[in-house]
């Protein structure tokens, strides 16, 4: 086992975004990290020889114990897990949906972050004080047409975090979600299956936040006192009120 004596902290979808900005934050801020994605070439290059880059699929459930296997026998524990690896498919309503969209948010944002909660547990539970961190989105708790896939799996994110909570009540694990508003990344690009103008225009006229502003608030959540859970951190730019309305300056 490594002996190392920076607290470990795993990151799933570190190969782009958010992901890849919180892993690089947290090494900053004196974390080991431990990074997957599919695309773990990526994560290599986020990752550089601050931490250690894994091939992993959340939606596998043979990638996943396979990924929290080899951090066992590294380190042993775990002190923060950032469940981030999820996004959209498609913009479709629920009459001209198609199946393939509807079950892929599914099983990356809901069942993938199931999957890594419950094999992370025993590790966080060999941690002095053990944290997850749940990337929700507004999509969350708001709804927009066109929506339903995704606003659906991000409601379910907000009720995993939530029944986490209950169920982990009197030990020394914390649950945090984030929730963010428009965050320029490839998340875009992925929902419109690689056709980049209409990714771009979701961030037309207007400020989008940035993947290291998130990277703030994950960094603020986990570098509180033990004893401080911050529940919910809601974060979004200053020219969206509503998941649809969005004040654009053309
Ligand atoms: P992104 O740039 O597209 O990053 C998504 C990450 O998820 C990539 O690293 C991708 O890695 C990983 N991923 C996807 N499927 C995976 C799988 N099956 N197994 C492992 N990793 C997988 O988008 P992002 O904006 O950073 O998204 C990060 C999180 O923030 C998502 O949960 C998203 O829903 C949420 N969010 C985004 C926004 C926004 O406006 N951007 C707003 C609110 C919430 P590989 O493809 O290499 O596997």
């Amino acid at each position: 086992m490594a002996v190392t004596n920076r607290p470990i902290a795993v990151v799933t979808g570190a190969s782009s975004g958010i992901g890849a900005a919180s892993a690089r934050a947290l090494a900053k801020h004196g974390y080991t990290v431990v990074g997957g994605a599919r695309r773990v070439d990526r994560v290599k290059t986020v990752l550089g020889t601050s931490g250690l880059a894994l091939e992993l699929d959340v939606t596998e459930r043979e990638s996943v114990d396979r990924f929290v296997d080899e951090i066992n026998k590294r380190y042993g524990h775990v002190d923060v897990l950032i469940n981030n690896a999820g996004g959209a498919l498609g913009l479709a309503s629920v009459a001209d949906a198609n199946d393939d969209d509807w079950t892929g948010m599914w099983k990356v944002n809901v069942f993938g972050l199931m999957l890594m909660t419950r094999a992370c547990l025993p590790l966080l539970r060999q941690a002095e004080h053990g944290h997850i961190v749940n990337i929700g989105s507004i999509a969350g708790f708001e709804t927009y047409k066109g929506g339903a896939g995704y606003t659906a799996v991000k409601h379910a994110v907000r009720a995993i975090s939530r029944t986490l909570r209950l169920e982990l009540n009197g030990e020394p694990i914390r649950v945090t979600e984030i929730a963010p508003g428009l965050v320029e990344t490839e998340f875009s690009i992925v929902r419109f299956k690689g056709d980049r103008d209409a990714a771009k225009a979701v961030y037309t006229g207007l400020k989008p936040l940035t993947a290291e502003d998130v990277a703030d608030c994950i960094v603020f959540a986990v570098t509180r006192p033990p004893h401080v859970d911050i529940d919910e951190i809601v974060v979004r730019p200053v020219a969206q009120a509503t998941t649809f309305q969005v004040s654009r300056k053309t």
